[in-house]
């Protein structure tokens, strides 16, 4: 948040810098030309998130986590440049494949609730939020996760997985949209979509896809 406010309070006396290199962008623009253009976008693709004995869901995500994207979801994140969700959504929105914006209710990843009293926000959900503005789709609000939080680093899918199973439930009162897209602001693994896909199917979702701003490469 600091961040973002120093950079208003500068934006008369300097032009706005790129997120990702520091050189000057333009007024409206988060990153410059050359870090734009240098933004990896993916094709239209879906990928296949799986694990052993259940449903598989379909994901996407516009662009490769790296340079630019990956600047811009960390300073969302991290900056809490929130702002940044409404030029992420953006670029979600005017790429994504046909049929998969069309129809459903968007559902944030959670964030653990003492990450969350951190940071002051759930990146997910200011991402859904404004993905929502974008689309007209409703935002349903509905997961929450739950148990001792631990670190996700040095543990290999499997153990990710294992850990985050009943980690992520329906809130309670909350009910599970009938056609969810799950939305997230990166994706790595795919452990924590599925795992939000096994909470809202298990709560009566029939149908669960998944929306990310960026996946690493070879997901
Ligand atoms: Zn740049």
């Amino acid at each position: 948040m600091v961040g973002a406010l120093v950079r208003k309070a500068l934006a008369p006396l300097a032009p706005p810098a790129c997120f990702a290199c520091g050189a000057s962008a333009g007024a409206a623009a988060p990153l410059c030309s050359s870090c734009r253009g240098g933004l990896g976008w993916l094709s239209d693709e879906v990928v296949e998130l799986e694990s052993r004995g259940e449903r598989p869901v379909e994901a996407w995500a516009p662009l490769a986590y790296r340079g630019g994207a990956r600047a811009l979801a960390r300073a969302l994140k991290f900056r809490g440049a929130v702002a940044l969700a409404e030029t992420m959504a953006a670029q979600i929105a005017a790429s994504a494949p046909a049929g998969l914006l069309d129809h459903g209710e968007l559902v944030p990843v959670p964030l653990h609730p003492a990450r969350r009293r951190r940071r002051g926000f759930n990146q997910a959900e200011r991402l859904a939020c404004a993905l929502a503005q974008r689309t007209g789709l409703a935002l349903a609000d509905c997961l929450e996760r739950a148990g001792p939080r631990g670190t996700q680093m040095g543990r290999d899918r499997d153990q990710r997985l294992a850990a985050l199973a009943g980690a992520v439930r329906v809130r309670r009162g909350a009910s599970a949209p009938r056609e969810a897209i799950v939305v997230d602001d990166v994706l790595t693994t795919g452990a924590t979509m599925l795992a939000c896909s096994r909470a809202l199917c298990s709560a009566g979702s029939e149908r669960v896809a998944a929306v990310a701003y960026a996946r690493t490469p070879g997901r």
